[in-house]
């Protein structure tokens, strides 16, 4: 994707690193009443008058966290920034701002940066959030981006891991699997390529999964859903890692067990399509899959009649006192210990 020959391809090494800083930053708008400074000097100057300030970063590095063979820039560099919103939102407040650090070896032309660029900069235009720093490196291997994200609450809005109670009702946002199921798709399609470049992939079909995959969207409506609901919630996490993995930190942190139930996970039918296809348990790619960055939370049992029904909500199980465990309980109603890995088929009890 990198190699288009009709492309024009400006080298880094000429630019030069303040060259390639005002190339990428010119066109940087802000929306943001708490940005006073954005970009330009030595540091960003923000004011949030009465709301608490929340940050939070996140590091990718090429190989590690993300495959340039099949993953676009453009969409590289706007799902590095919705991983970092989706931080922000998992804490039931606003993204404001962002930062963002890169180092990049002189293998990339001036163009598939400004594409990365683009990516970041629809991120922020769509979910109104001012790009207002960072730091340019060069890398004797591939690409690293940092991202930090800030954002802003009120102190009685915030959301942590911890405040879970026994009872409480257990609920995600939207439908969860698609990213892992895009995954494998992008996956299977990279070895196809391999045998046969000529080959051109037929993606259509999974065009959902695959946009999960490549083009997640953090949950920013969610604070406000909740707000116009009444609702606090009393713990929330997002998912990156995997339903189960994220339903154990609650667990742990609130010092509560968890009932949740197999029949109650939202999946989309092309995720149930795609398991079939590949063969996969489509409760176990739920659990142990990630990256759809849906928010999962906890409310009191009182708030029951105002989330019910809501499309964007499914209450998939409740919290339990702490020395009850957490549990799957499945379609045949058995009773199975969650692990971090989705569920410990050999610890049936
Ligand atoms: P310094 O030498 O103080 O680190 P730089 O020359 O690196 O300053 O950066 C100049 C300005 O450009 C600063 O406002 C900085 O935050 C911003 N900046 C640098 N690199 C990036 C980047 N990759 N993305 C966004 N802003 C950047
Ligand atoms: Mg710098």
């Amino acid at each position: 994707m990198l190699e288009n020959k009709n492309q024009e391809r400006t080298s880094l090494e000429k630019l030069g690193e303040f060259g390639l800083i005002e190339q990428l930053t010119k066109n940087t708008p802000i929306h943001q009443e708490s940005t006073e400074k954005g970009i330009g000097d030595d540091a960003a100057v923000l004011h949030f008058s009465n709301e608490k300030t929340l940050v939070s970063t996140d590091l990718l590095i090429e190989g590690v966290h993300f495959d340039l063979s099949y993953v676009p820039l453009k969409h590289l560099g706007y799902k590095a920034v919705m991983v970092n919103l989706s931080d922000i939102y998992a804490m039931n407040a606003t993204a404001t701002q962002i930062t963002v650090s890169i180092a990049v070896s002189n293998r990339f032309p001036l163009e598939a940066i400004e594409e990365l660029y683009a990516g970041i900069a629809l991120a922020c235009k769509k979910h109104k959030v001012d790009l207002v720093g960072g730091d340019t490196t060069s890398s004797t291997t591939g690409l690293l981006i940092s991202i930090t994200a800030i954002g802003k609450a009120i102190e009685t809005d915030i959301a942590y891991r911890s405040g879970a109670q026994p009872n409480d009702l257990l609920v995600v946002t939207g439908d969860i699997g698609g990213a892992y199921m895009g995954l494998q798709v992008l996956e299977r399609e990279k070895e196809v390529f391999k045998v046969n470049p000529n080959n051109q992939p037929d993606l259509e079909p999974y065009s959902y999964i695959v946009e999960r995959q490549l083009k997640p969207e953090a949950r920013k409506d969610i604070a406000s859903l909740l707000k116009v609901l009444g609702v606090q919630p009393t713990a929330m996490i997002d998912i990156s890692d995997g339903l189960s993995s994220e339903i154990l930190h609650l667990c742990k942190q609130s010092n509560v067990g968890c009932n949740l139930f197999e029949d109650k996970i939202p999946l989309d039918p092309t995720v149930i399509s795609a398991c079939e296809e590949f063969k996969l348990d489509s409760t176990m790619v739920a659990l142990s899959g990630g990256e759809d960055y849906e928010l999962l939370f906890t409310v009191a049992q009182k708030d029951f009649e105002k989330i019910k029904g809501n499309p964007n909500l499914s209450i998939i199980g409740h919290m339990t006192e702490a020395n009850e465990g957490s549990h799957l309980i499945t379609r045949g109603n058995t009773k199975i210990p969650l692990t971090a890995q989705g569920w410990n088929s050999f610890q049936e009890d």
